[in-house]
């Protein structure tokens, strides 16, 4: 028999968009218990919403956040987080209150690290790409996979390239712009992306670190000038 929890812990993926929308509907209609779990009202909200149309569905979803933190006190945020999710530095605080790193990696990736939530014990991969967008990129981890990073150090190949993290905050909508535009963060970034990458060209560079091509050019020179490393040139 399926308890509260379990149906509050189900509501909460699809809130945080770890579920469809059209398993979600689906599910609400034959889900027992649900009509205990909230208001006559609120019920009848949740099984009229039309599904198809994503402003009904974002009121629906803010409304059952509002629901389930009344029905529900959680010590940690394990639970509003995507299972791939990111945080931008700065808004870490409250996330990162319950976690416990449980090991790094290490050198040369420096970024990366094995987190535990102390509350609800949830690992949690996370990367923290602090030079160019100020952001962790997480990832929910399930204890197997953590294991294997902790007893025999496999680790998932995700996060290992700094290239995809760039890539993650990009896709993320989030970008910053630096007043130096050859400040050391860009060009070491740049330096580290051409021998992670050999072959790269000015205009991936361009694309991960979200600068124009002449900048990029300007960090390819940079580069080479402090580094040795080559960076193809791209004509736009
Ligand atoms: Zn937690």
């Amino acid at each position: 028999m399926r308890s509260s929890k379990d149906l509050i812990d189900k509501i909460w993926r699809f809130v945080r968009g770890d579920i469809a929308v059209r398993e979600f509907e689906n599910w609400i209609y034959q889900a027992e218990k649900l009509e205990i779990l909230f208001s006559p009202d609120f019920y009848l909200m949740l099984i009229s919403t039309d599904y198809s149309k994503s402003d009904e569905v974002f009121v629906l979803k803010t409304n059952l956040k509002a629901k389930l933190n009344a029905l529900m006190v959680y010590d940690c945020m394990c639970h509003t987080l995507s299972n791939d999710d990111v945080v931008e530095m700065g808004n870490h605080d409250p996330v990162f209150e319950s976690f416990n790193e449980l090991v790094k990696y290490g050198k040369p990736l420096w970024w990366l690290w094995l987190a535990q939530c102390q509350s609800c014990k949830q690992y949690w991969m996370v990367a923290g790409e602090e030079r160019i967008n100020d952001i962790f990129i997480l990832k929910r981890m399930m204890a197997s996979k953590a294991s294997e990073i902790l007893e025999d150090d496999v680790w998932p190949e995700e996060f290992k390239k700094y290239k995809s993290l760039l890539r993650i905050g990009r896709e993320w909508g989030i970008s910053w712009t630096f007043e130096n535009p050859i400040s050391s963060a860009l060009v070491h970034t740049t330096i580290d992306l051409a021998r992670e990458n050999p072959g790269i060209s000015t205009k991936e560079i361009s694309h991960l670190l979200q600068v124009g091509l002449k900048q990029a050019d300007a960090l390819a020179s940079e580069a080479y000038k402090k580094d040795g490393v080559k960076i193809i040139r791209s004509s736009d």
